[in-house]
C-alpha cells in the first residue's frame, strides 16, 4: 500500500467512524420497510391507508385557500426566475399568513401544522414557485425550527420559536467546500473560551440556503476531540448562531441553473462569539442534530416534486389533446399516449407514497426514517424522469422559455424553468446515492449487529466466534422460514391488486434472502459493491411504493365505489415496477458490474483520454 493509499483508507476509517456514531442505532417503534428487508411485509402498519381526519383537512384546506389566491395574484415565478429576487411583498404576505410558522407549535406562535398538512402547503407553493418552496422549506424542515423543536432546550424554545413563527427565517450550515456528502471533514472550529461561557466560531460554510437572508443559522462546527478508546475521535457540534452577530458575514451569493429565486451561498464566521447556552442537544452531538432533522425534515422534498409533477400533468394533457399532428391529437399517438399515462401512474404513486409517510409521521407509532429516505429519493428522480417525458410532449415550445413563449403569443408553459428548478433534488438534503447508502446500511443493519465482527478485520476471534454462533442461531430458523410457502394474511383488496399485493410479500422474502447471500458472497467487501446494494434498495423502494399504492388505491375505490380509475393507476404502476424488480433480482449479482469497474479505471487513471479528443 503506497503512502496515499494509506492516507485516503486511514480518512474514509475516519468518515466512516463520524457517520457510525451519529447513526441513530435504536429502532423504538416498528418501519414497514425495515421489516420489508427482513421478508415481513406488516400490513397492520399501512392497512387501511391512513385517512386525513376531517378537522385536520379543513385546517390545511383553508390555509391552502389562502396561499393559492395569494400566490396567483402577488408571485410571478417567471419574474423571480429572472430577477434572482423573491419580491419582499411575497415574504410580508407569507410571514402574514403564517407560512414562517407552519410546524412551529402553536403554543409557541405558529400554526402548529400536522406534517401532512405542512406537505400539502409545500407541494402548492412548490406548483407556483419552487424557489419560494425551497425558501421556505429551507427554513422550517431543515434550519432552526425542527432541530429546535426536537433537540431545544425550553429556554432555547422559548426564546426562538416565536420570533420564527412571526417570520425571522432560518437556515441550516453544514457543507463546506471539502464536507460535501461526507460531514466527517468539518473544518469549521468552536473553541471554548477560558472561563467556559462562549464558544469561538471560525469558518466558512458554502451553499446555505437563506443565508443572507436569515435571522437564525444551525451551524455544525468541531469541538475539541474527545479520546476513545486510545484513538483520537472528531466532535461535530451545532449551534444557534444569529447572523446579527459581530463576525459573521455574506461572503459571496452562488447562482445556479434552477431555483434561482433562493438566496444562496457562503457564510464566512471570524471570531464570532457564541454563547454556551446556544448548543443544540449537547456536545459531539451535532451530526446526530443533522441527521435526525433530515430525517423527517426530507419528507418536504417528495413534496415539492409532486407540487412540479402535477404542474406537468396539468400542461401535458391540455397539450396533448390540443395539439394535433398526422391527422390526430398528439395524444392519440401510443408514443405519447404511453408517456402520459406513465406520468399519471408515477403521481398516484409519489402522492401515494409521501402521504403514506406523513401519515405515519402524524400518528408517531412507526419509524419513518426508511420511509423518508425512500420517498425522498424515489420521488426525486421520478419527477425528473416525468420532466423530461412532459420536455418530450411538449416537444420544442417545452425547451422555450416561458417568456419567449408568451413573447410571440403562446402559452407559458413553464417546463423548461421546472426542468431547471427540479433537478437538484436528487443531489441536495441527501443525494441519491447517500440516500441508496443510508437505505443498504439500515437493512443490512439487523445482520450486521448479530454477525458484525465477522465482518470486522479489526475483531479477535472470541469475538468472531461469539458472532458466528449468534448467526447461526438466528438463521437456523429464520433462513428456512424465507423459504417457505406464504401463510401471511391477505389484507382486502380488488383483484389485481391482490396479484400485486402478493408479488410484494414473495418478493419481500426474496430480497431478505438475497441480502444475506450478498453478505455471504462478498462479506466486509460488500460495501464496495455499490450495484449489488443499489439494486437491492431499488427493491425494496420500489416494494414499499406498490404496497402503499395498493393501499390507497383499495381505500379510494372502497370508497368512492364509481370511479375505478386508482385501481387503474395502481395496476399500471404495479405492472412496470413488477418488470423492473424482477429484471434487478435476476441481474442481481451482475456481471457487467465488474466490466463497468474496469471501464472507469481506464477512465479515471487517464487511458481513455482519445475518447476527450477534438475539443475546442
Ligand atoms: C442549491 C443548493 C442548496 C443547498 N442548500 C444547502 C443548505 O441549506 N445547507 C447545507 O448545509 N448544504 C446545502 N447544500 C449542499 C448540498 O446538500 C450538497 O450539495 C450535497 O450534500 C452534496 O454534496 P456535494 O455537492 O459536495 O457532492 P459530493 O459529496 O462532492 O459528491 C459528488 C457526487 O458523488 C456522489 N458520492 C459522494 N460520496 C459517495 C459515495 N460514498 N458513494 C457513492 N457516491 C458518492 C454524490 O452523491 C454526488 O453525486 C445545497 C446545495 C445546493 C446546490
Amino acid at each position: 500500500m503506497t503512502t496515499a493509499d494509506s492516507v485516503q483508507s486511514s480518512e474514509k476509517m475516519d468518515a466512516v467512524d463520524v457517520v457510525e456514531s451519529a447513526r441513530e442505532t435504536e429502532w423504538v417503534h416498528p418501519s414497514f420497510v425495515a421489516e420489508l428487508f427482513l421478508g415481513r411485509v406488516r400490513s397492520d402498519l399501512i392497512f387501511p391507508f391512513p385517512e386525513q381526519g376531517v378537522e385536520d383537512r379543513d385546517i390545511g384546506d383553508a390555509l391552502m385557500a389562502k396561499v393559492a389566491q395569494f400566490l396567483k395574484t402577488h408571485l410571478d415565478p417567471e419574474e423571480v426566475d429572472r430577477t434572482r429576487e423573491l419580491p419582499q411583498t411575497v415574504i410580508e404576505g407569507l410571514r402574514t399568513l403564517g407560512c414562517f410558522g407552519m410546524k412551529i407549535a402553536e403554543d409557541y406562535e405558529g400554526l402548529g401544522l400536522t406534517q401532512t398538512n405542512y406537505n400539502r402547503v409545500m407541494a402548492l407553493i412548490a406548483s407556483h414557485c419552487m424557489s419560494t418552496a425551497v425558501w421556505l422549506s429551507a427554513h422550517q424542515s431543515i434550519g432552526v425550527p425542527q432541530p429546535l423543536k426536537m433537540f431545544g432546550t425550553p429556554e432555547q424554545k422559548r426564546k426562538y420559536l416565536p420570533k420564527l413563527a412571526k417570520g425571522a427565517i432560518s437556515a441550516f450550515a453544514l457543507t463546506e467546500s471539502g464536507v460535501g456528502s461526507d460531514p466527517a471533514k468539518v473544518t469549521t472550529t468552536a473553541v471554548l473560551s477560558e472561563d467556559g461561557s462562549t464558544y469561538l466560531l471560525n469558518g466558512e460554510k458554502l451553499w446555505c440556503t437563506n443565508h443572507a437572508v436569515a435571522d437564525f443559522i444551525v451551524v455544525v462546527a468541531q469541538t475539541v476531540p474527545k479520546i476513545v478508546a486510545g484513538r483520537e475521535k472528531k466532535q461535530l457540534t451545532a449551534f444557534i448562531v444569529e447572523r446579527a452577530w459581530p463576525g459573521v458575514e455574506v461572503a459571496y451569493r452562488c447562482d445556479f441553473m434552477g431555483i434561482r429565486g433562493i438566496q444562496n451561498g457562503i457564510l464566512r464566521f471570524t471570531n464570532v462569539r457564541v454563547p454556551k447556552e446556544n448548543i443544540l442537544w449537547e456536545e459531539g452531538r451535532g451530526l446526530k442534530v443533522a441527521l435526525m432533522t433530515l430525517n423527517t425534515g426530507r419528507l418536504t422534498l417528495p413534496a415539492s416534486c409532486l407540487g412540479a409533477a402535477r404542474r406537468c400533468m396539468e400542461i401535458c394533457r391540455r397539450w396533448a389533446n390540443e395539439r394535433v399532428q398526422w391527422g390526430a391529437p398528439i395524444g392519440q399517438h401510443e408514443a405519447i399516449a404511453v408517456r402520459l399515462a406513465r406520468m399519471a401512474a408515477n403521481i398516484f404513486a409519489m402522492e401515494s407514497m409521501t402521504t403514506l409517510a406523513c401519515a405515519l409521521v402524524d400518528r408517531g407509532e412507526t419509524d419513518i426514517r426508511l420511509e423518508a429516505a425512500m420517498a425522498k429519493m424515489f420521488c426525486s428522480e421520478t419527477t425528473w424522469e416525468l420532466v423530461n417525458d412532459a420536455m418530450q410532449i411538449k416537444g420544442g415550445r417545452g425547451y422555450e422559455t416561458a417568456q419567449s413563449l408568451a413573447g410571440r403569443g403562446e402559452s407559458p408553459d413553464p417546463i423548461e424553468r421546472i426542468m431547471r428548478d427540479v433537478r437538484i433534488n436528487t443531489i441536495f438534503e441527501g443525494s441519491s446515492e447517500i440516500m441508496r447508502l443510508f437505505i443498504a446500511r439500515e437493512a443490512l443493519d439487523p445482520h450486521l449487529t448479530l454477525g458484525g465482527a465477522l465482518f470486522d478485520p479489526h475483531a479477535d476471534r472470541q469475538a468472531k466466534w461469539q458472532a458466528a454462533r449468534r448467526m447461526l442461531k438466528f438463521y437456523a430458523w429464520w433462513y428456512p422460514r424465507q423459504w417457505m410457502p406464504l401463510t401471511t394474511a391477505m389484507p382486502s383488496l380488488p383483484k389485481p391488486l391482490r396479484t400485486h399485493y402478493r408479488f410484494v410479500q414473495r418478493a419481500s422474502r426474496r430480497l431478505a434472502r438475497t441480502l444475506v447471500h450478498a453478505m455471504g458472497r462478498y462479506g466486509p467487501a460488500l460495501e464496495r459493491r455499490q450495484m449489488v446494494l443499489w439494486r437491492l434498495v431499488d427493491i425494496g423502494t420500489a416494494l414499499f411504493a406498490m404496497a402503499g399504492t395498493c393501499s390507497r388505491a383499495a381505500r379510494m375505490v372502497r370508497e368512492q365505489r364509481t370511479d375505478r380509475t386508482p385501481l387503474l393507476l395502481a395496476d399500471l404502476f404495479c405492472r412496470e415496477q413488477r418488470r423492473m424488480i424482477t429484471a434487478a433480482f435476476r441481474h442481481a449479482f451482475s456481471r457487467t458490474d465488474a466490466t463497468a469497474r474496469a471501464v472507469s479505471r481506464h477512465v479515471l487513471e487517464g487511458r481513455l483520454r482519445w475518447l476527450e479528443d477534438d475539443l475546442v
